[in-house]
């Protein structure tokens, strides 16, 4: 492992306190990084995002989001949950490409601009800011296996949006795979993933090796059926009935759902613990698990849903049932 034991505990004592630990666990904690090094590194990078990845991930709660880091693997970088910062924690990065570590597993939060080197930086080296780009190649090169989380990581989301203005994006966002082409990419998308997605698929990898993936990248085991197929409205749209306003009753299909084109296992696993899903709660399915998510023509989640745009809405999702749904990405 590149740190010294030393450093690393200061790192881990404060991404424990960052995540307030009770004292017990501390002390469990400490014996866990006395085998910190028999544990798969992972080093995640946030670029252009709004942390909604990170935030999402201290959801996880079985197994907790402590054990997975004191047990499973070791945490080594997290520009939020770690608590060293400056130079301690640059340093990790900076260690890791110069010794050309091939210990670890990189994950990578947010979209990558690639217009300018100072759109996205993440900290300094001999005093110049490095961007988050230079970090992901460098990163990426050694890395034994890549995930990135998030739609914006998997496939630009977001912050790769086209301006209505210029039909341009402004930072030139791409994707992990556009920046790391020689390795198969892991997308874990969402807006933002569910914490199992995320940790479950890191322990797949480290218990497991790699899962299987769909055409897109994405791990069968959470994106292997469309919403629609277990959504808890499935009754109503086949007996024909239609939310015809937000807070109706019914399939919200003519809302503009777009759960028969998306692909995630929400309405099984569920949100918050259990609480709730995207469909059940009424805002209906915005398909953030899609690579075209959200600039998908007359369907995406910034057009008016009424007038005659939702009439085209309905047409074109029509279209969608006609050819048996999933067709978003095609
Ligand atoms: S269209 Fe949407 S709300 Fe209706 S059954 Fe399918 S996923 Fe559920
Ligand atoms: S149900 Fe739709 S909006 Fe909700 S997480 Fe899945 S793809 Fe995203």
């Amino acid at each position: 492992m590149a740190m010294n034991r030393r450093e690393f505990l200061k790192i881990m004592g404060g991404t424990t306190a960052a995540l307030a630990f009770p004292g017990v666990l501390l002390q469990g904690c400490k014996k866990a990084i006395e085998k910190a090094s028999e544990r798969t590194q992972v080093i995640w990078i946030m670029a252009q995002s709004c942390s909604g990845c990170s935030v999402s991930l201290l959801n996880k709660l079985n197994p907790g989001l402590e054990s997975v880091i004191t047990e499973y693997i070791g945490l080594n970088y997290h520009q939020t949950l770690m608590g060293g910062t400056g130079h301690v924690a640059i340093q990790v990065l900076e260690e890791a490409v110069k010794k050309k570590r091939k210990d670890y597993v990189l994950v990578i939060e947010g979209s990558i601009p690639t217009k300018n080197e100072k759109f996205c930086t993440i900290g300094e080296v001999d005093g110049h800011h490095v961007s988050a780009r230079h970090w992901i190649e460098e990163l990426g090169k050694n890395a034994k296996a890549v995930i990135a989380v998030g739609s914006c990581a998997a496939y630009g989301g977001i912050p790769a949006g086209k301006s209505m203005v210029t039909g341009e994006n402004p930072t030139g966002a791409v994707s992990a795979s556009e920046i790391i082409k020689d390795k198969t990419i892991i997308n874990v998308p969402g807006c933002p993933p569910h914490p199992d997605w995320m940790i479950g698929t890191i322990l797949h990898l480290i218990l497991k090796g790699m899962p299987k993936l769909d055409e897109y990248g994405r791990p069968l085991l959470y994106f292997g059926k469309t919403v629609h197929e277990k959504c808890e409205r499935l009754f109503y749209y086949k007996r024909g009935i239609f939310a015809k306003e937000w807070g109706d009753k019914g399939c919200l299909y003519e809302l503009g759902c777009l759960g028969m084109d998306s692909c995630c296992d929400i309405p099984e696993r569920r949100w918050n613990n259990g609480v709730n899903t995207c469909t059940e709660s009424g805002s209906g399915c915005i398909g953030c698990t899609e690579k075209v998510f959200p600039d998908y023509g007359k369907r995406g989640m910034y057009q008016h849903l009424h007038g005659d745009s939702r009439k085209e809405n309905n047409n074109s999702s029509i279209a969608g049932i006609a050819s048996g749904g999933g067709k978003l990405n095609g």
